[in-house]
């Protein structure tokens, strides 16, 4: 028996084989559920439908979160194929580049919005279409980092974004309680993947987990996949509005 037997949801966000989404898709699947997937574009399908229907996935969308319109037809395909699901998984996330390498002051208006909408605002609008599919709860994750809470060098606008998200973790959370559907946010390390790419001084991110997180090393795709096992299966039950670290104690450590 699987953890995640019988139990139905989608993924956004994996791009290729090193993408946090990835880790959280192979252990779903190891635990039994059933998944469905999404890619941003053409360029990204050709590395996501390999990966996908290597586990048996048979739903794969394309969805560019800063639409509307493409989530609710997501949301729209999967209530035609499926009825209802149990999970979705947020593991999306961008900003401009500059945005992350110049001063934090010289962020553009333009810049600062796209982060939002992208890597924040998208959370709240994949949950209003994802919640009539729900009719007897489910379970939500999202990823964030700790620059939402401290002043990470080079995290800039995502730190920003990433407050946002995980307020609107807290706020869901309030809201969609008494229909049993729980949001939850886990915090992961840095790890190497196209998206921390962008980010400045990634690989002294990377030397001072080693340094100073008390498992003095770094954390990978599998930790954060099977701390979100946990909080997309029953075992979490009573968890909502949390943000749950997976950074080997790094948030904490004052050393
Ligand atoms: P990744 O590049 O593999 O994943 C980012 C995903 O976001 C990609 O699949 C990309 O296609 C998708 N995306 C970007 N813009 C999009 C849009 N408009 N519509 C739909 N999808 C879009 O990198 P990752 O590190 O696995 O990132 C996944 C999540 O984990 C992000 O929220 C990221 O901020 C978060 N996170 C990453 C780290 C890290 O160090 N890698 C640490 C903490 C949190």
């Amino acid at each position: 028996m699987g953890l995640m037997d019988g139990k139905r949801g989608v993924i956004f966000g994996v791009a290729n084989d090193k993408s946090i989404a990835w880790g959280v898709a192979q252990q779903l699947h190891a635990a039994g559920a059933e998944i469905a997937f999404t890619y941003l574009n053409e360029a990204l399908e050709k590395r996501v439908r390999p990966l996908a229907e290597g586990i048996g996935a048979t739903i794969i969308l394309p969805c560019d979160v800063a639409s509307d319109d493409e989530i609710a037809e997501v949301f729209k395909e999967l209530e035609r194929l499926w009825g209802t699901i149990d999970f979705v998984v947020h593991a999306v996330a961008f900003a401009n580049r500059e945005d992350l390498k110049n001063p934090f002051t010289q962020t553009s208006r333009e810049g600062f919005a796209l982060a939002m909408d992208i890597s924040a605002y998208s959370l709240v609008a994949m949950t209003r279409f994802a919640v009539p599919l729900m009719p007897a709860g489910g379970s939500i994750v999202t990823m964030s980092y700790l620059g939402s809470m401290l002043a990470v060098p080079g995290y800039n606008v995502m730190g920003v974004a990433k407050a946002a998200l995980e307020s609107s973790v807290r706020y869901l959370a309030a809201e969609l309680g008494e229909r049993n559907i729980r949001v939850n946010a886990v915090s992961a390390g840095p790890i190497k993947t196209l998206a921390a790419s962008g980010v400045g001084n990634f690989k002294e991110k990377l030397h001072i987990m080693e340094e100073r997180s008390p498992l003095r090393r770094t954390v990978n795709q599998e930790e954060v996949g099977k701390a979100s096992l946990y909080l997309l299966s029953d075992l979490s039950s009573g968890v909502t509005g949390e943000v749950h670290y997976v950074d080997g104690g790094f948030n904490i450590s004052a050393a």
